[in-house]
């Protein structure tokens, strides 16, 4: 198994890689994420930043945007500048990466390759969850070891 783990938007303008195993990856369902994702819910994948580096063409900058979230401006959302797809985020406060499961590159039958290292151990933020999800992971109601934990089955 392969210890460098490589991602990309849709058009493949923008890639990067991370090393080794994440600090956290976790299904989170806060209402942040559902906005600026547009979806139910998210993988996200915490690296610290030296363990991330963009893959793409020099200059990297010209291929992405940040955009900094209003509520927590040390932390930015960067997304493709030709497809809009979301491939990570930054925080200058913990200087830590977190890059998406959902654009992590896929083997031949489609599945993210290196699942077992990189799968998701828990739920955060399930307070506000969309749906209920059965996989027997534990679920934070906000943020992994800080809040109310719901049962794991449920
Ligand atoms: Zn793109
Ligand atoms: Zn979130």
């Amino acid at each position: 198994m392969s210890d460098i783990h490589r991602g990309h938007c849709f058009c493949k303008a923008i890639s990067w890689q991370v090393v080794g195993s994440p600090i956290r990856s976790v299904y989170c369902h806060c209402t942040l994420c559902q906005r600026l994702h547009a979806s139910p819910f998210i993988h996200t994948i915490h690296y610290p930043a030296d363990h991330f580096k963009w893959t793409h063409a020099e200059p990297h900058a010209d291929h992405f945007e940040k955009y900094p979230v209003l509520d927590k401006p040390w932390k930015s959302r960067i997304r493709c500048r030709h497809c809009g797809v979301m491939v990570g985020s930054e925080s200058t406060k913990t200087n830590n990466y977190s890059v998406y499961g959902a654009v992590l590159e896929r083997d031949e039958e489609g599945q993210i390759k290196s699942w077992e290292q990189l799968k998701p151990t828990a739920h955060m933020f399930y307070g506000t969850r969309y749906l209920d999800v059965n996989d027997g992971l534990p679920k934070w109601e906000g943020y992994e070891e800080q809040s109310r934990l719901f049962s794991a089955q449920g």
